[in-house]
């Protein structure tokens, strides 16, 4: 099937060339990425395929109709930058990689936690210029520590199974709970006392309507004193001027960033020879205590060969005409879900 992929790196195509080797689809890669400005690239595409940082807002979902585009497969597990509404009222079938490697993102974010705990980001630059001083590397012992993991899907419940061998008490709150997760030992809590209660919250919960800034000032005015947030979900989930409060008053005492609100004009590019204008983003690289990756929590070779593969499997069975396995609706977004 001929498909434009949009936002493509050198290691996607390496990964999708690989998977697509057998199946032979005919794929046209195009380094932007789709958005209102670059959707005419699309025309007389059947299928497009895109990654987190597009933007399928209901005007590119018409352009793409009309341009007779049938199918928007997402190389991602997440779908919030899809307005599926328009996409369903167009006729349009959504696809994603419901799960590729849980196990990248969830050790990711132990090596966030880790790097912001015991200061590796300062103490590296201190033992390339001789400096061996410990005086401000002071870190905790996870153990015996709370650790409390908002969404224990596919990654917050490998995440729970890690916390309990660092042998942190683990706490969860989920919209579904999972009796494998509880099984663990896990408890499930409301979402304010798993504030209040965690030493560390790490945030696995999907970008939908509902949990838009689930951090804002409220909620971290609830959290314990002291606490360390890590966040690698969607930026969405954290209202991040907020947070940058919390840091000052020191109520937060350390930050893990892969993923930011406004990310999408900032990461997946080498921006080290521009001027980067958004103050928000530069003022959280100032703190001691925060350290921050740019979206690269699922960025491991296996990681990258599954998603090629269910990627290249979901436009297969779609021009096939078999029903799609993994396809979005936009039920997935409404309250309840
Ligand atoms: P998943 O669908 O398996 O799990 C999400 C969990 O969140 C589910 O258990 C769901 O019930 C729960 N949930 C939904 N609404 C909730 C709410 N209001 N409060 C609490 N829990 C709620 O997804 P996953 O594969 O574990 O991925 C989690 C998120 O991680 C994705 O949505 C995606 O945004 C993000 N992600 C980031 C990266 C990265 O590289 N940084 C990679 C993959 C996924």
């Amino acid at each position: 099937m001929k498909t434009a992929v949009f936002s493509t790196k050198a290691y996607d195509r390496s990964f999708l060339d690989a998977a697509n080797r057998e199946q032979g689809h005919e794929l046209v890669y195009f380094l932007p990425a789709l958005d209102e400005e670059t959707v005419p690239l699309a025309a007389d595409f059947p299928a497009v395929c895109v990654f987190v940082n597009d933007r399928i807002t209901a005007p590119v979902v018409e352009a793409l109709a009309a341009g007779g585009t049938k199918l928007i497969a997402l190389r991602c597990a997440g779908f919030n930058q899809v307005d599926l509404d328009a996409a369903e009222g167009a006729g349009l079938t959504v696809v994603r990689v419901p799960a590729y490697s849980p196990y990248a993102v969830a050790e990711h974010v132990i090596a966030l936690l880790q790097a912001v705990n015991r200061r590796i980001h300062r103490a590296y630059n201190r033992v390339r210029e001789g400096n061996f001083s410990l005086d401000g590397l002071l870190g905790f012992d996870l153990h015996g520590k709370t650790f409390g993991i908002v969404g224990t899907g596919k990654i917050g419940a490998v995440l729970a199974r890690i916390a309990h061998g660092f042998g942190c008490r683990v706490l969860a709150h989920d919209v579904r709970e999972d009796p494998k997760v509880a099984a663990l030992g896990t408890t499930y809590t409301d979402l304010e006392s798993l504030f209040a209660e965690s030493d560390i919250v790490s945030l696995h919960c999907p970008l939908l309507p509902q949990t838009k800034h689930l951090v804002n000032q409220e909620s971290l005015g609830r959290m314990k004193p002291g606490a360390t947030l890590i966040n690698t979900s969607r930026g969405g989930l954290v209202d991040t001027s907020a947070v940058i409060e919390a840091l000052k008053s020191g109520r937060l005492a350390g930050l893990g960033l892969d993923v930011y609100e406004e990310e999408a004009d900032l990461f997946f590019e080498d921006l080290s020879a521009t001027i980067i204008k958004d103050d928000v983003f530069m003022r959280l690289t100032t703190f001691p205590n925060v350290v921050i990756t740019g979206h690269q929590a699922y960025f491991t070779r296996e990681a990258l060969e599954n998603i090629a593969a269910t990627t290249i499997a979901n436009i297969t069975a779609f021009a096939e005409g078999r029903k799609p396995e993994n396809a979005v609706f936009p039920a997935a977004v409404r309250p309840g879900n």
